[in-house]
């Protein structure tokens, strides 16, 4: 017998990587290129720093009433968490707590299979289609919850709010929890669906969307139950985990509708225009709705554009997984990003 017998062993999620070199076209974490909104740069200046002696607000009132009121929601169906990561993490453990599998995509965030084995959550990963869509009747059997991520990543592919709806209504015994990281690059939200289905937990997050990674601040809707179990949980974990930066810096950010409009559309005409010249170049990818491209090549090896990017000083994404170690996730950089990109991948195909 050893201590070791006890220990809670588990593999890792595998973020992407933050190099410490500057002067690197970096397409490989989904981060939006474009700053923060201004008013966050004020809100920064005006924190009195003699106030972090103290403990941050644990309810984070500030933030979640300034979430409520930009989507219209009452305040009581919003939770706040440190990055949606800490948001489904919560969930997970809230939630999924029956002896039956829960259900989410073979391909899809690879957190989820990291905390279903951390919570021991038993599950099954759905095979996506062959194209990469999911199946929603793959959905409609008995399980101890459901998780998708629409748009799904690292795919990028949406699935239309209706076919949302039928897996929600078809799942009303367990927990749906629809992860909407991408949806403001063109997804549709099932916000509006909290009110009518009380089994929905819509997960959303800052780092993209509103160019905030760095200050870790995600959020979720669902109804005043489902919202009250998972702060009873959450107290029951730590109490303090938003900081007084996030929830100051957050509440800012997302009172600028203007700035978030703008540097949405702004990711989402470069992402079209990526989307044509990568066409023209050979590779295939689904039709992305997020601020990223998952494309192959049919003539090159993934890891071989890869390593050619690296080589060159851009880094993208790619997953050595089963049916996806041909393919790179490339995160929507700003317009002389993807540039120096297609011009590199040109380069490459002709050499
Ligand atoms: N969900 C999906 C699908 C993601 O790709 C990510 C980003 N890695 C997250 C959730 C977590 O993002 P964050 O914790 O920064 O909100």
């Amino acid at each position: 017998m050893s201590w070791e017998d006890n220990v809670r062993k588990v593999v890792p999620y595998t973020p992407g990587e933050q190099p410490k070199i500057k002067n690197i076209i970096k397409l490989n974490t989904n981060e939006n290129p474009y700053p923060p909104a201004p008013g966050v740069v004020e809100a920064l200046k005006n924190m009195d720093v003699s106030d972090y002696r103290k403990y941050p607000d644990p309810s984070c009132t500030k933030l979640v009433d300034a979430i409520a009121s930009f989507y219209s929601v009452d305040p009581e169906k919003v939770f706040v968490g440190v990055g949606s990561d800490d948001v489904l993490a919560m969930a997970f453990l809230t939630f999924f707590n029956s002896d039956k599998n829960i259900l989410f995509p073979d391909i899809t965030y690879s957190f989820y299979d990291v905390w279903a084995d951390l919570y021991r959550i038993p599950y099954t990963q759905v095979p996506l289609k062959e194209d990469f869509t999911i199946d929603p009747e793959d959905y409609y059997v008995e399980n101890g919850g459901v998780v998708i991520a629409n748009p799904n990543a690292p795919t990028g592919v949406a699935l239309p709010l209706s076919a949302i709806e039928e897996i929600v209504r078809k799942n009303s015994d367990v927990i749906v929890i629809v992860d909407e990281a991408y949806v403001d690059f063109g997804g549709e939200s099932a916000l509006p669906l909290i009110d009518k289905y009380d089994n929905l937990l819509v997960v959303q997050t800052f780092s993209k969307s509103r160019s905030m990674a760095g200050m870790r601040i995600g959020y979720a809707f669902g109804c005043k139950k489902l919202i009250k179990y998972l702060y009873d949980v959450k107290f029951s974990f730590n109490s303090y985990t938003m900081n007084m930066p996030s929830i100051e810096l957050g509440a800012a950010a997302i009172a600028d509708k203007d700035y978030f409009d703008k540097t949405r559309s702004m990711v989402i005409a470069t992402r079209e225009r990526a989307k044509k010249e990568l066409k023209d170049l050979g590779f295939e990818f689904g039709d992305s709705m997020t601020n990223f491209i998952f494309a192959k090549h049919p003539d090159k090896h993934g890891k071989d554009i890869f390593d050619y990017l690296r080589q060159n000083g851009i880094i993208v994404r790619r997953f050595d997984l089963p049916r996806i170690s041909e393919y790179l996730r490339i995160s929507i950089g700003t317009d002389e990003e993807m540039d120096e990109l297609i011009r590199v991948l040109r380069k490459f195909l002709k050499e």
